[in-house]
């Protein structure tokens, strides 16, 4: 039989971590068995579901690229299905019609709480004689009395939960409106889910819709929850904890490959490997090797891992996820080098593609003012003569190359009889702006002839300026 799992987000906010990683967990074991991933937005509940939210879900699942093989389907267009089945329980008696009136199951479950007892529907309408069309009812699952429900999960183990602690639950209610547990079992069937894979937060929903499904006759997928993440001072991972939504991770300079393999780590492991490329996840995951236990957010391991792949991946792969943060920093690139060759001479030093874009601002627009600290350093007299020589030597070359721009500042070093720094540390602040950048042969190269021309004239005046005052 082929794998077939799903992700089922609720749209009520944006894709958070945790969801992420649920999504992660589910694909992998999809991919990891050649199976089939269905996306599928549980939109039911109306007042809370906003196309926002499915935009924002469908945004992230793509960023991360969590590809989906079908889907997405919502359950809002799904009502037909879900009543046709309704009238199909209804009528093979695996369901029922319950009359029973707010005021009466108020006074039930008082009446239940005052003797120490469950709350459950105490089962009034079971075996009533259908009634009048006119009368409000809703329809109730007719849970079994006796035996319990056992299910293997993959995560917490073997589970068995008596039937008498499950109630008859509503599938359908006043107004026709199935409810959540419900669609959830008829899309399972109908998507053909071999395994589920969630959150625990949804553990105690699982007894119910396996009753509901060996009702219709439909078969019990595999079930594997996933446990909560918690926030590094151990509180259930909230928004105080900084970012929680994927797409703010994109826009605070993550690459999708750090925070799938950050998200692949937290709960899950290999042996003590850390770091995983895609391929590599697929070929390893399995759902028996998921944590029990709540994992805590780290973010220091998240940068760790962002910084490992900033430098690993293949810098033109790497230009188009910073792409986005140029544009989101304004950066005019109308003029200045390939991107690519940006990300390769600052990939050392990033821990975040939003820092690298900030960095790289001087390879493409002219600045107006010296950083304060940096000129006040090595913009001094002492700089006019190494950064005149170093000027007269730079407008003669020929040849723009960093062996050449590298020869020339040496050579200015042995003429002036100085060390490279001497020459080296006013010829950065003069052309980048400030005191730290890569190599400096290789900025120059990057920034090219006529800008560093340009900007050396400046720092030349701005310290002759400063001599003269
Ligand atoms: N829609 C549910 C949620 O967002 C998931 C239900 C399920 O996976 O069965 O929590």
């Amino acid at each position: 039989m082929t794998t077939k799992t799903r992700f089922a987000p609720s749209p009520t906010g944006f894709l958070h971590v945790g969801g992420a990683r649920t999504a992660l967990y589910s694909w992998l074991h999809a991919r990891a068995n050649h199976g089939e991933f269905v996306l599928r937005i549980e939109d039911t509940d109306i007042e809370r579901s906003t196309q926002e939210a499915c935009d924002a879900i469908l945004e992230g699942m793509e960023w991360l690229g969590l590809t989906w093989d079908e889907g997405p389907f919502y359950q809002t267009k799904r009502f037909d299905r879900y009543n046709e089945i309704i009238a199909k329980m209804l009528a093979d008696g695996t369901a029922y019609k319950c009359y029973c009136s707010k005021e009466r199951l108020e006074v039930m479950r008082e009446e239940q709480a005052a003797k120490g007892e469950r709350q459950r529907y105490d089962g009034c309408c079971r075996d009533l004689a259908p009634r009048g069309s006119d009368e409000p009812f809703v329809v109730r699952f007719r849970n079994p009395l006796t035996g319990s429900v056992i299910f293997d999960d993959h995560v917490r183990g073997r589970i068995e939960i008596s039937n008498e602690e499950l109630d008859d639950l509503i599938i359908a209610r006043t107004d026709g409106v199935p409810t959540y547990n419900f669609c959830v079992v008829v899309d399972d069937w109908d998507m053909g889910i071999t395994c589920v894979v969630r959150g625990e937060d949804h553990i105690n929903n699982t007894p119910k819709q396996i009753n509901i499904l060996k009702a219709l006759g439909a078969p019990i997928p595999e079930y594997a929850h996933v446990a909560m993440i918690l926030g590094d001072d151990g509180a259930k991972l909230s928004k105080r904890h900084g970012a929680i939504s994927v797409m703010q991770y994109r826009d605070d300079g993550f690459l999708p490959e750090a925070l799938l393999n950050y998200l692949v780590r937290l709960g899950w492991s290999h042996g003590d490997q850390e770091v995983f490329s895609i391929d590599e996840m697929i070929e390893f995951f399995k759902l028996d090797d998921i944590n029990k236990a709540a994992s805590a957010f780290n973010t220091e391991k998240l940068i760790w891992l962002n910084q490992h792949y900033i430098k690993a991946l293949d810098p033109e792969y790497v230009a188009q996820h910073l792409l986005w943060h140029m544009n989101d920093q304004q950066i005019d690139m109308s003029q200045g080098p390939e991107l690519t060759a940006v990300v390769s001479a600052l990939s050392e030093r990033a821990k975040t593609l939003k820092e690298l874009a900030q960095s790289s601002r001087y390879f493409y627009e002219d600045f107006e003012q010296f950083d304060e600290a940096a000129a006040k350093k090595h913009l001094r007299g002492v700089a006019l003569e190494p950064l005149t020589l170093v000027q007269t030597k730079l407008a003669a070359l020929t040849e723009w190359s960093q062996e050449a721009i590298h020869q020339v500042i040496e050579d200015t070093a042995t003429e002036l009889d100085v060390g490279m720094g001497k020459v080296g540390m006013p010829l950065r602040v003069a052309v980048t702006g400030a005191g730290q950048s890569p190599a400096l042969d290789l900025t120059m190269l990057l920034i090219g002839q006529a800008r560093c021309a340009q900007r050396l004239s400046k720092a030349v005046e701005f310290v002759a300026n400063r001599v003269n005052s």
